[in-house]
């Protein structure tokens, strides 16, 4: 070998190794990819690393691998990355609770209803409880009785929670167990009375008096339940839940399966303002882990469309006597906006009819006196008058909707708003151009998990059997931009977490999903089938 050769392998040599030197350490590396960050104008990449949970690098392959070294690297060979979901409004405690329910969802008559209680085995002085019915989809359209869950279990309380949850049907066991009867004082359209005796139809507080009876799972049996709720929501992409009404100690419940391992969901907790939550949360602060957030009171300041109990300017189109209600006084409202102001805490309230959101913007608007970043959200915002929506925009207030609500309620919707009215009900291409941005979510149980159907239902207006043709009013349809960001860093941004999630991004949690498909571009009846392939939370594999 003579000494200009042996000089130049000397030199490549000392080059591979101070190479390697100069690269960082990872402990994964994701490449081969098509990246979708959602970053602002939404800039593609190929690769990124992550360490401690957190993205380090992201940018092209040849970037990527000439800066890092990791024990785990993961070639997506091409498939497609998006950030991962969040859902900005749903109910995951309940969600997990109801998977002990018996599935009432889809039933196309009453009929129905009881064939599934039926095939259930029971146990004599045992709860029978069941979820999801929905009288819109009967023929005869109109709330169920409880005479026949009397005679087929006299000897067990019965509560069938119909889908929206705003209302149940109770037989007389259960009505005892409760200890509703008549002499109750709620006001009259939360208990339904015909011929002197209760139908066992409840609703709004009286519903949740009667959910409050049933028994309910603790200890291994309800971290079972959890755990199983997780696992369906990775399997559909979420990595973050905003969890719309939780007491302290289901928060507490959370928190602790985080903190021993037991749960990685990324939880943002909407406080209900109990004395519970406000004497041990609310009043001390914002309550912060790596993993669970509570800054938030939950408000309702009305019920739902489908049991006509969202409060309405006018009245109801099918229903001429009836307007809705309105349950938490606009007194207590204000008590719960100055709470909060105090404590540094956002407010959510759930409004569905007209009269509702005007309510509750107008008093919102008085407490946040014009632009501001509190990021006050009206959730649902279903039916909003026109002459009402500036208030928006000029406070800065943030609309949070649920897109497959659109889709799920368009057959009956009109029925109950009229034909002039249902055009101010959905419009969240009008309510998203308020403040340039919405949050997107789906309410579950309610509406099916994924925020797949989401991102669908907010883009083509139609449902899953394509219609109608053109779309539910198309013109309050989203564009798919629009809808990516409002299930990721629109969502975050309505949870304060736009610094940590939300995008792909350096500094932010490694939270991404892995898909088989880009949502962004095939043709729009094809994303309800998108596989979800992979789920990482900080770097983790989920699923
Ligand atoms: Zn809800």
């Amino acid at each position: 070998m003579n000494g200009h050769r042996c000089f130049l392998i000397i030199l490549v040599v000392f080059v591979i190794i101070s190479c390697n030197r100069m690269k960082q350490k990872a402990d994964l590396i994701v490449t081969n990819g098509d990246v979708f960050t959602v970053a602002a104008n939404i800039p593609k990449a190929e690769a990124f690393a992550v360490k401690n949970g957190k993205i380090v690098a992201i940018g092209t392959q040849d970037e990527i691998s000439a800066g890092f070294d990791a024990p785990e690297i993961l070639n997506l060979k091409g498939k497609i990355v998006y950030p991962g979901f969040i859902d900005a409004h749903c109910h995951f405690f309940g969600y997990a609770l109801g998977l002990q329910y018996i599935d009432l969802s889809g039933c196309a008559s009453f009929d129905e209803v009881i064939q599934r209680l039926q095939s259930e085995k029971h146990t004599e002085g045992k709860w029978l409880v069941g979820r999801g019915w929905d009288q819109n989809l009967w023929t005869e359209r109109h709330f169920p009785d409880n005479v026949r869950l009397n005679q087929l279990y006299p000897n067990n309380p019965v509560m069938l929670i119909r889908v929206d949850g705003h209302v149940v049907l109770a037989n007389e066991a259960a009505l005892e167990a409760a200890k509703i009867d008549k002499s109750n004082s709620f006001a009259n359209e939360q208990v339904e009375i015909k011929n002197n005796i209760l139908t066992g139809i409840l609703s709004e507080t009286a519903a949740d008096k009667m959910r409050s009876a049933a028994p309910v799972p603790a200890g291994d049996e309800l971290s079972r339940l959890l755990k199983e709720a997780e696992r369906r929501c990775f399997a559909v992409g979420l990595t973050t839940v905003s969890d719309a009404g939780l007491d302290y100690d289901q928060v507490m419940v959370l928190d602790s399966m985080q903190k021993t391992g037991a749960l990685s969901m990324q939880i943002y907790a909407m406080l209900t303002p109990n004395e519970k939550n406000i004497c041990n949360l609310i009043r001390k602060g914002i309550y912060q882990t790596d993993n669970l957030v509570a800054r938030s009171i939950k408000i309702y300041a009305d019920g739902s469309l489908g049991s006509r109990t969202a409060r309405l300017k006018k009245p109801y189109s099918d229903a001429p006597g009836q307007s809705g209600i309105i349950v938490t006084s606009p007194d207590s409202m204000k008590t719960l906006c100055r709470m909060a102001l105090d404590n540094g805490y956002q407010v959510n309230t759930h409004c569905i009819g007209d009269s509702a959101v005007s309510l509750v913007l107008n008093i919102y608007a008085d407490f946040l006196k014009g632009r501001n970043d509190l990021r006050w959200r009206i959730e649902h915002a279903q039916v909003v008058d026109p002459a009402d929506i500036h208030l928006f925009g000029d406070n800065s207030i943030i609309p949070s909707v649920q897109a497959t609500h659109a889709t799920s309620d368009m057959n009956w919707a009109e029925n109950r708003l009229g034909h002039e009215r249902i055009k101010d009900a959905y419009a969240y291409k009008s309510l998203m151009n308020q403040n340039g941005w919405l949050a997107n979510g789906t309410d579950f149980p309610i509406e099916n998990i994924s925020p797949l159907l989401t991102f669908y239902a907010a883009v083509s207006r139609k449902d899953l059997k394509g219609f109608p043709e053109g779309g539910f009013e198309p013109e309050n349809a989203l564009s798919r931009e629009e809808a990516l960001q409002s299930i990721t860093i629109w969502a975050a941004k309505a949870n304060f977490m736009e610094k940590t999630k939300g995008s792909l991004e350096v500094g932010k949690d490694a939270d991404f999903v892995i898909l088989d498909q880009d949502i962004l571009h095939v043709p729009i009846e094809r994303v309800p089938s998108t596989h979800v392939e992979n789920t990482y939370i900080k770097g983790v594999r989920m699923k």
